[in-house]
């Protein structure tokens, strides 16, 4: 029987589990969690503070998950060490586990640029996991003072949800326009604006230059004080397993499209990986649910002995703030078709007869359609009626891919 290691337990951990049992029911399976509870839906942190949601509906699988694939979970263990050689892992405890298969599948954790006196700050958090959000959701009060470092993705969807205790929430960001990883500064002030409406306070093109206690002194010498201090900065890659083993790395883990490390045997999935985005052909972290769910599923499939390859990673992003919904996948480059409305924006990049990248905010219908269109590099000549403006539906599709699609939904 082959004994199947998970180093992690989040989204691309369960894609992993369940790629091993579509092939093999039997074989041992371990899954380590460094985090107390059960995979849950990571993206929906921010609707925690809000009480929008609790841990129980967070869950990414139903409770029984574990039981039903006969998985055993370590929780609150960190592995610590890989080795290749003799195929074994150790553990925080100083245990250690042996290993035929093993998917490194720890995602990333919060990175925090160095500033002046920041150890001193009280009442800091981070912004990436439900224990974060617990901290966070117990500290502050309807009368406190936040300030939110980044105006990225994390930085936002904290700011959202924090709105609902505190009206006083100022975001910073060294870059001089919001979302600046997804959006032109164009699409971001339209963005930007929706946020001011709902209270929440920018200054932007501007940071910490140093804390004075809980005042921040922002480089442009104005100063800030909070109760409250967020750094939502970025993220790295937990890739020290595979790094420290000797295994390639680049800014994550290196892995082919079946998620084989350069290590023989060891896999990697998710948010820890950098792989190719089809949309322009860069290797890139695509630090994404879908993403994190198929390279697991496809390293699952392929520990177990059967084949799969995971080759049309995109950068995807599909998130809403207060009532505004946008959608962007692929690359803003080529060339481009806008079609801008009192309440939404629609871009559409196009480069050698093939759709490479969409932006939509405020309206997001048949976001499904063009993400498919994308990802299977479809060319736009083959789509019969493929237009913008009107709505989008099976019947652009050309009759090959009309009858693939549909024979795998049926199969
Ligand atoms: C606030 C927020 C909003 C987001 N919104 C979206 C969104 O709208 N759409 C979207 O697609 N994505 C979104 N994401 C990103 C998405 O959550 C991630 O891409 C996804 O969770 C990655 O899954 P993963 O399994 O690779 O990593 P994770 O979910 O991070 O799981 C990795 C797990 O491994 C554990 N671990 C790390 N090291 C070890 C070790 N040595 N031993 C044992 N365990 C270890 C970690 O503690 C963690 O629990 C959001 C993320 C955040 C934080």
């Amino acid at each position: 029987m082959s004994r199947y290691v998970i180093v992690g337990n989040g989204t691309a951990a369960i894609g992993c589990v369940e790629g091993i049992r579509f092939v093999d029911p039997l074989g041992k399976i371990t899954v380590l969690s460094k985090e107390n509870h059960p995979a849950y839906c990571r993206p929906l942190i921010s609707y925690f503070l809000e009480d929008k949601t609790d841990p129980k509906k967070m869950l990414y699988r139903a409770e029984t998950f574990y039981e039903d694939n006969g998985c055993e979970v370590l929780y609150n263990v960190s592995a610590t060490a890989l080795d290749p050689e003799t195929k074994t892992l150790t553990l925080d405890s100083g245990d250690t586990l042996s290993y035929d298969k093993i998917c490194v599948a720890t995602g990333s954790s919060p990175f925090v640029p160095p500033m002046e006196n920041l150890e001193n700050v009280k009442n800091r958090f981070s912004f990436l996991t439900l224990d974060d959000a617990k901290a966070l959701k117990k500290a502050v009060k309807p009368s406190s003072r936040v300030l939110i470092i980044g105006a990225g993705l994390i930085g936002l969807k904290c700011a959202e949800g924090l709105r609902a205790i505190t009206k006083n929430i100022t975001v910073c960001d060294l870059a001089d326009h919001v979302l600046s990883s997804i959006l032109d500064a164009k699409d971001a002030a339209f963005v930007q604006k929706h946020l001011e409406a709902n209270d929440l306070k920018f200054t932007l093109h501007n940071s910490v230059a140093k804390f004075k206690g809980n005042t921040a002194i922002m480089q442009n010498g104005d100063e800030i004080p909070f109760d409250i201090l967020v750094t939502a900065v970025g993220v790295r890659a937990n890739w020290g397993l595979v790094k420290d083993a000797g295994g390639a790395c680049g800014r994550a883990i290196t892995v082919n499209e079946k998620m084989e490390t350069s290590l023989e045997d060891v896999y990697a999935a998710g948010d820890c990986t950098e792989s190719t985005d089809i949309s322009d052909s860069l290797i890139k972290v695509m630090a994404l649910m879908p993403n994190a769910y198929m390279q697991g599923y496809t390293a699952g499939i392929n520990m177990a002995g059967g084949e799969k390859v995971f080759d049309n990673a995109i950068p995807m992003n599909s998130i809403g703030f207060f009532g505004l919904h946008m959608m962007t996948a692929g690359s803003r480059k080529g060339q481009m078709k806008t079609d801008i409305q009192k309440d939404s924006i629609k871009r559409f990049y196009k480069e050698d007869g093939k759709l490479i990248g969409f932006v939509l905010i405020g309206d997001v219908q048949n976001a499904g359609v063009y993400t498919n269109i994308l990802r299977n590099q479809i060319p736009i000549k083959s789509l019969s009626e493929f237009n913008i403006k009107k709505s989008p539906s099976m019947a652009t599709y050309d009759e090959e891919f009309r009858r693939k699609t549909l024979e795998s939904v049926v199969k």
